[in-house]
């Protein structure tokens, strides 16, 4: 599936839903980072606050890539007849120091980031970067980690890391990424607070993790997709009835890796083939009381946006053969 069909299958879920996303022009606010940064320098661009520890290489290119996705994304959804104003500036604190991102982000998110090189805190509202980057990943630490649901990861680990690591700038699909968890929280498309399953969150963010690349340049999402489909030769797709309701990365029999796979392409299939009903979901979600809900909450409010779960699954099934015989 390629990311401009993706980013058609978001446009279509955005124009239905526009009136019920609305939000009103509000004067620009700016976020204060959470915690006292006086070692940090500060830079910032039009949308941006950026804090950086010591020698952290941000450079034009990199605030060009977040400007750019920014306009990208808010010109999306102009296009499709969002009301927006002007925009809040947005957060983001970036580490060259492992120690002491870990030590941030246990303190301030009560989060263990040490198989991660970024996240988005929906508690802080901001964009967490370690820029010395190393891989890290392993797919016998997944258990291991708690990860709340205020915490939303690229997982760009393995091979897709070594890539965009070599980037000159920083690295651009792990950047997007997580700006895309950003922005979703910050227009509309989710609301913060609320707890979402990891298909919604890190699907749209998979979605449209390529944005900063010219529309078209990049046809697809492959690294997702080659995973998905490798999850699916070898019948290791989770199941619906428990892939639905799943918060955090504990508990699959998958890597980290896969799991965001699944997410990418059940978010795809739903975007592609219940569109309405993906719209629908979203604004009733959005419209939940901002607890954590059991998981059987999640499997009903999922079933009564998209009915009994034994058709659709069969019907997932076959969209990703589908997919299958089309390589
Ligand atoms: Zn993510």
């Amino acid at each position: 599936m390629g990311i401009r069909l993706q980013v058609t299958v978001l446009l279509a879920i955005l124009a239905s839903g526009a009136a019920a996303f609305c939000r009103t022009a509000e004067a620009p606010v700016r976020t204060a980072p959470p915690v006292d940064l006086q070692e940090f320098n500060y830079t910032h661009s039009d949308h941006f606050d950026l804090y950086l520890q010591n020698a952290v290489p941000v450079d034009d290119k990199t605030l060009d890539l977040l400007e750019t996705v920014h306009d990208r994304f808010f010109g999306l959804m102009k296009q499709r007849g969002f009301k927006v104003g002007k925009t809040d500036s947005f957060t983001w604190i970036c580490f060259n120091d492992r120690r002491s991102y870990e030590s941030y982000a246990r303190t301030v998110d009560g989060f263990l980031a040490d198989q991660l090189n970024s996240y988005y805190s929906a508690k802080t509202n901001c964009v967490t970067v370690l820029t010395e980057f190393q891989h890290s990943n392993s797919a016998g630490a997944d258990d291991q980690r708690p990860q709340t649901l205020q915490i939303s990861a690229s997982d760009l680990s393995g091979p897709e890391a070594e890539k965009i690591a070599s980037h000159p700038s920083l690295m651009p699909a792990m950047l997007t990424h997580e700006l895309i968890h950003q922005l979703s929280f910050n227009a509309g498309l989710q609301r913060r607070g609320v707890e979402y399953p990891l298909w919604v969150s890190e699907g749209l963010a998979t979605a449209l993790e390529y944005l900063f690349e010219e529309p078209g340049a990049n046809e697809d999402n492959p690294y997702r997709l080659q995973t998905m489909l490798r999850l699916y030769r070898q019948n290791r797709v989770v199941p619906l009835n428990f892939f639905i309701s799943m918060t955090s990365l504990s508990g699959a029999s998958l890597t980290d890796t896969e799991i965001y796979a699944q997410c990418w392409a059940f978010f795809d299939f739903l975007g592609t083939m219940h569109k309405d009903q993906l719209r629908s979901y979203l604004v009733k979600a959005g419209r939940r009381y901002p607890v954590a809900v059991p998981s059987t909450a999640l499997q009903k409010e999922f079933i009564d946006a998209f009915g009994p779960l034994e058709p659709l699954e069969a019907e997932w099934d076959g969209w990703l053969g589908a997919k299958d015989r089309q390589l």
